[in-house]
């Protein structure tokens, strides 16, 4: 039987590596997602800025015909006026003129706040690709990293796990499915030291005959309240 306890502690001791190979198999790819999707939002800031920048120089270019129109209906006023009779036909034109030279006047102020916008938002994006870039390096610095990292824990995990199947030959296989069940429902770990009286799987008061008992190493016990297997303490284990 004490050989039985020593074999469970190391199938114990192998399938909390398992655990945190595992573990560690599930969040890589979440922390990887994390920087995609961080980079994803720098593209999309990029897109957007481009596409308001688009827009910008589709308002510029509208803004432009605008006042090229409006000089050349200037242009042709004033050759009017030139071979106009009367002072009143001459006085129309004339307001033409001025309202069209006015509306150019507040065009061509528009046309600079476009001009400025135009200058932000192409720092912005020249920013953002410059950024980016390095983001783009660092991502795929990552992703070969996690990568190697992932093909590792899984042949990790598969060298425990034949370890494990190697290992589990050596006790009765009822015991072994006592074992298997335990881990399963019990958080990972079905094999519980006993440390200064207490069950360590639950951190309950273990009875004093129940210790005595454990240390014989004689039966398999189970703590009363979390029904994992005890065993001795580590400590104590490597004593005897
Ligand atoms: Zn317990």
């Amino acid at each position: 039987m004490k050989e039985n306890i020593k074999i469970l502690c190391e199938l114990q001791a192998i399938d909390s590596k398992i655990i945190t190979a595992e573990n560690a198999l599930k969040s890589l790819p979440e922390e990887l997602e994390k920087l995609e999707n961080k980079f994803k939002t720098a593209e999309e800031s990029i897109k957007n800025i481009t596409q308001r920048l688009e827009q910008n120089h589709k308002n510029q270019k509208k803004f432009e015909i605008d006042i090229l129109k409006n000089n050349e209906d200037i242009n042709k006023y004033e050759n009017q006026q030139l071979i106009v009779k009367t002072n009143k036909e001459y006085k129309a034109l004339n307001s033409e003129i001025t309202y069209r030279k006015e509306k150019n006047a507040q065009i061509e102020e528009n046309l600079i706040e476009l001009m400025e916008a135009e200058m932000v938002l192409e720092n912005e994006v020249e920013e953002f690709k410059k950024n980016l870039e390095g983001d783009r390096k660092i991502l795929e610095k990552e992703r070969d990293k996690i990568e190697i990292e992932m093909e590792k824990l899984d042949k990790k995990v598969e060298k425990l796990d034949k370890e494990k199947q190697n290992l589990s030959k050596n006790i009765p296989e009822s015991l072994f499915k006592k074992y298997q069940i335990l881990l399963s429902h019990k958080n990972g770990k079905a094999i519980a030291p006993i440390e200064n009286g207490i069950c360590s799987g639950c951190h309950l008061k273990i009875r004093p005959q129940v210790i005595v008992e454990i240390s014989k190493q004689k039966s398999i016990l189970v703590c009363e309240n979390c029904s994992r297997i005890l065993v001795p303490s580590q400590k104590s284990a490597e004593e005897n």
